[in-house]
């Protein structure tokens, strides 16, 4: 027998993911990038800090870190769906996660972002370490030159001066027991 007020509760959150992909597809664009980053996801519109640009949807979650996984908790890595799992990573980004009500992030302007602009975010900014990229080709006037990781940040670094970062790097991040 089935428990009307969870089925109730599935079709809703189904529905909920409907529009947060119509909401992706609306907001962004996937195309291929100048030079050696291959794809990378551009914003369609104007949007002003703090909006939404992009919202997260898992597609399956990973026993480990992978060169496409996103870190939730410690030991905790997911695949995300498109766009999302396409974006690329810049060391002067103009995107910041925060953790939505699917269990993955979203992806929230830091600053104003012009129609056509590549959207990125610091894989730093959720990966304890970071095995995604190994040369970073952001070139950004701060590029660190790696992406290196959470783990791997200067303590006085702008990431985590802003708190622009997964909440779980909160805790007791300086163990070197927890990955
Ligand atoms: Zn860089």
């Amino acid at each position: 027998m089935s428990n009307p007020h969870i089925n109730k509760g599935l079709s809703i959150l189904t529905d909920d993911v409907a529009c947060a992909r119509q909401l992706n597809a609306r907001n962004v664009r996937v195309l291929s990038t100048d030079g050696d980053r291959g794809r990378g996801v551009f914003s369609a519109r104007d949007f002003l800090p703090g909006e939404i640009v992009i919202i997260g949807l898992i597609d399956r979650m990973e026993r480990r870190r992978t060169t496409n996984s996103f870190q939730l908790d410690w030991n905790v890595h997911a695949l995300f769906q498109k766009p999302a799992v396409i974006v690329n990573h810049s060391c002067e980004p103009n995107l910041a996660i925060v953790p939505n009500r699917f269990g993955a992030y979203d992806f929230v302007a830091i600053e104003h972002i012009s129609s056509g602009v590549e959207v990125t975010w610091d894989y730093a900014t959720s990966e304890f370490e970071c095995i995604g990229v190994s040369v970073c080709l952001c070139s950004s006037a701060n590029c660190r030159g790696t992406a290196g990781g959470f783990s791997k940040l200067p303590r006085d670094h702008p990431t985590l001066v802003s708190g622009f970062y997964a909440p779980y790097l909160n805790q007791t991040w300086t163990s070197s027991e927890k990955r």
